[in-house]
């Protein structure tokens, strides 16, 4: 009975709570790859047309754009995966038919981006781990093509989603007992959930715009975590972001005032720089989590390295 009511109202929350991610993909994207020498070899990268039959739907709207390059122009590795990181958020995953459940997660773009690991894993919504492995697919055809432009840019698209997933409201979208609190005020839960959601984005971002050195520092020194198969890479992710979810939510309720009160809240801004003890310990759970968004973002590239240096052996470059 318990299951069947709070799996009812995790529905509705999940129905409507926005779909998000970290914001600043590209900005946290640039750090990590500023400092890798290989990759900065991949230079006088040709930009090509599309070729490719992508069996996946994509939103009818959406047209390929190329964001600032031309066909026919040259450009380097670096900047395509810091370019095109972000562009999975560019509106090719919505207005799409995908799964009967998708309106739970925000709709086809949330059912994408996400992967809500819930009652301890017996019901899993979203999915955020089989783009990751779909893109590294088509990543790997252009590169074994010789089309470096589309295989960088492929790349990217995976890299996003593998980066969703080290975010912990993507895994998780609010503690259970929380909701159970609230049972009989949706309207209060649905604010909440999105409350905490726009918080965290704002306050991340925020820190890394503004450059705070302990964020820059967790970027940069974050150990790279082993990929040996990228989709499992993103269930592993998710896993981990999950167990921060609680607290997180626990924390900012705490550090917010009236975050759980009212609708469209927005944090005041003098918050996201004053020190106190509660907010080093929000910054040290957000940390922990962008240190497995770098440590994650790094293994790929490595990941990535080796299929490229493969590849390379073979064709005697
Ligand atoms: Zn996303």
């Amino acid at each position: 009975m318990w299951k069947k009511v709070t799996l009812s109202i995790f529905l509705i929350i999940l129905f409507l709570s926005p779909a998000l991610s970290w914001s600043a993909h590209r900005e946290m994207t640039e750090i990590i790859l500023k400092d890798l020498d290989w990759l900065k070899k991949y230079r006088d990268i040709t930009v090509t047309a599309y070729t490719y039959h992508d069996t996946s739907p994509y939103n009818p709207s959406y047209i390929i754009p190329y964001r600032g390059e031309k066909i026919g122009d040259k450009i380097d590795a670096i900047t395509i995966i810091t370019r095109y990181v972000t562009e999975p958020d560019m509106g090719m995953d919505e207005n799409i038919n995908l799964n009967s459940m998708q309106k739970l997660t925000g709709g086809s773009s949330g059912w994408r981006h996400q992967y809500y690991i819930l009652f301890g894993g017996t019901l899993k919504l979203g999915e955020a781990p089989k783009r990751i492995i779909h893109f590294w697919n088509l990543a790997k055809e252009a590169f074994q093509k010789n089309d470096y432009y589309w295989g960088f840019r492929f790349f990217a698209y995976s890299l996003h989603y593998l980066q969703d997933l080290t975010q912990p409201f993507h895994a998780y979208p609010m503690p259970l007992g929380n909701a159970i609190v609230n049972i009989f005020n949706l309207e209060k839960l649905i604010a909440q959930g999105e409350n905490h959601h726009y918080t965290l984005e704002d306050y991340q971002e925020w820190q890394i715009i503004n450059k705070n050195p302990i964020y820059i520092q967790t970027i940069k020194k974050a150990q790279p975590h082993k990929v040996d198969n990228p989709e499992e890479a993103g269930i592993k992710a998710a896993w981990e972001a999950r167990k921060d979810a609680g607290k997180l939510w626990e924390i900012q309720s705490k550090y917010f005032p009236r975050i759980n009160d009212n609708k469209n809240y927005k944090a005041p801004k003098e918050l996201f720089s004053k020190p106190s003890q509660l907010r080093e310990e929000y910054d040290k759970i957000i940390l922990h989590n962008l240190e497995n968004f770098a440590g994650w973002t790094k293994g790929y590239l490595e990941f990535l390295k080796i299929t490229l240096d493969k590849l390379n052996e073979v064709s005697g470059k």
